[in-house]
């Protein structure tokens, strides 16, 4: 996971680009593209860890265990492709959608070429079509 603040930076580049034609829907920017990353608590509250929110961060910050197989609900394939076609029906949620593609873009470039991990659980519909489990691959 890029250092949450890379995704902060990059959220609100795209809220102040998008201010002046959308006004304070362009904050929205950072639902999309910061806060989505609360899913890796919820695979932290999952796995039984507790609930520290700071030690959560540094958890998946120092990569302290393999999480690859954990299917992470805002990181996925059909958010990927809904927040491509959502705006064309909601043009005030083009902030979110454009700063959650942007996260998606950051984390695949840092999972491919910084941290050199394959992140299995893309899809939220295969996962549930194989039982919603990561161990039966
Ligand atoms: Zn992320």
């Amino acid at each position: 996971m890029p250092h949450p603040i890379f995704h902060f930076i990059v959220s609100a580049v795209i809220a102040a680009f998008l201010w002046p034609s959308i006004g304070w829907f362009a904050l929205l920017a950072f639902a999309g593209g910061f806060l989505i990353d609360l899913d890796h608590f919820f695979v932290y509250i999952a796995r039984g860890k507790g609930l520290d929110f700071i030690k959560a961060y540094y958890f998946f910050l120092n990569r302290e265990e393999e999480w690859v197989d954990e299917l992470f609900v805002f990181h996925n394939i059909e958010l990927v492709f809904l927040a491509t076609i959502i705006p064309l029906y909601f043009p005030f949620l083009l902030a979110c959608s454009a700063a959650y593609i942007a996260h998606q873009i950051m984390d695949l470039i840092n999972e491919r070429f910084i941290e050199r991990i394959t992140p299995k659980q893309i899809s939220i519909t295969l996962f549930l079509l194989k039982g919603g489990s990561a161990k039966k691959q």
